[in-house]
């Protein structure tokens, strides 16, 4: 690796970190080897952290003259991957403050705050992190190629990226939800009621499913004989179910796929089409365009 800590000067934002440091490496292997990046950058040393209801800290000081990433033991490699790429944010983000005894720490919740409220500094600075983490870990120019070489969304894809890049199933669904340009939001559901919802909300605004309520019924989450493990067909719902369609402009068909997971977990994408602008292709139903894509995938 050629990228030194001093290119990095001057940039306080995770955007422009993280494009500085793709244009110093423009040829990071993925998964991105994050470690030895951070160590790259200054880091003196990755350790464990053992301090209780933390899953990361970092050890430095007021000027970030040195910092020593610390990483709960005992975490998958995507959730750690995940948490060292949060700490080195805190690390190279100018203005991000340690306590006074030169300290982060960061809690699971830490790692999943995604927004801030106004004057929350220290939200302001964990949500700074993640998105850090994300960018350095998914590079939006790498996502781009993927979705170039293989169009079509499916749960699948999400699968095979997220073991591509390193990152967990939910943490490549975010990605994919901001980063594809078909207009997609996924819904993380727990023992049946609906949790976060990643979307993006300028191409997807309209997702009405309130969290911690019951997924609603029509969605294919219902279908009997569904694996856990194994993503089902993808299929047209009634847009209503999911979206405010009075809100929504356009006509569209909105498309869903399940998949359950361990542990009371299932994972849910929707796909939200407009069907006004489907010129060709008029007769073809949603659900058969895109088994046409993934023939045309599975022959590539
Ligand atoms: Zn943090």
């Amino acid at each position: 690796m050629d990228v030194v800590r001093m290119d990095l000067a001057d940039t306080g934002s995770p955007e422009g970190l993280v494009s500085l440091i793709l244009k110093h490496e423009p040829s990071l292997p993925l998964p991105v080897p994050i470690e030895e990046l951070a160590l790259q950058l200054e880091v003196e040393e990755i350790a464990e952290l053992k301090t209780d209801g933390f899953e990361g800290g970092l050890i430095t000081d007021t000027n970030r003259s040195r910092g020593i990433i610390l990483v709960k033991k005992g975490v998958s490699e995507p959730r750690r991957r995940f948490t060292i790429g949060h700490e080195l944010g805190h690390f190279l983000i100018a203005n991000h403050v340690p306590d006074k005894d030169g300290h982060f720490l960061c809690s699971k919740a830490d790692l999943r705050t995604l927004s801030a409220k106004e004057g929350d500094r220290r939200a302001k600075m964990e949500v700074e992190a993640n998105r850090f983490s994300s960018l350095i870990l998914m590079p939006p120019p790498r996502l781009r190629d993927a979705f170039k070489r293989h169009p079509s969304p499916s749960l699948e894809h999400v699968f095979e990226l997220a073991e591509r890049f390193g990152v967990s199933k939910e943490a490549m669904a975010r990605a994919y939800a901001a980063y594809h340009p078909e207009a997609l939001a996924f819904v993380v559901v727990k023992d049946g009621k609906v949790g976060r919802v990643y979307h993006d909300g300028k191409r997807f605004p309209f997702v009405v499913a309130n969290r911690g309520k019951p997924v609603p019924q029509g969605s294919l989450f219902y279908k009997k004989g569904l694996q856990i493990g194994i993503p089902s067909q993808i299929d047209s719902r009634l847009p209503d179910i999911w979206i405010d369609v009075s809100r929504d402009k356009r006509a569209s068909t909105i498309s869903e796929q399940v998949c359950l997971q361990q542990n009371g977990f299932a994972l849910i994408m929707l796909w939200h089409e407009s069907t006004e602008d489907e010129d060709e292709n008029e007769d073809m139903t949603t659900r058969d365009r895109w088994r046409a894509q993934q023939e045309r995938y599975r022959r590539d």
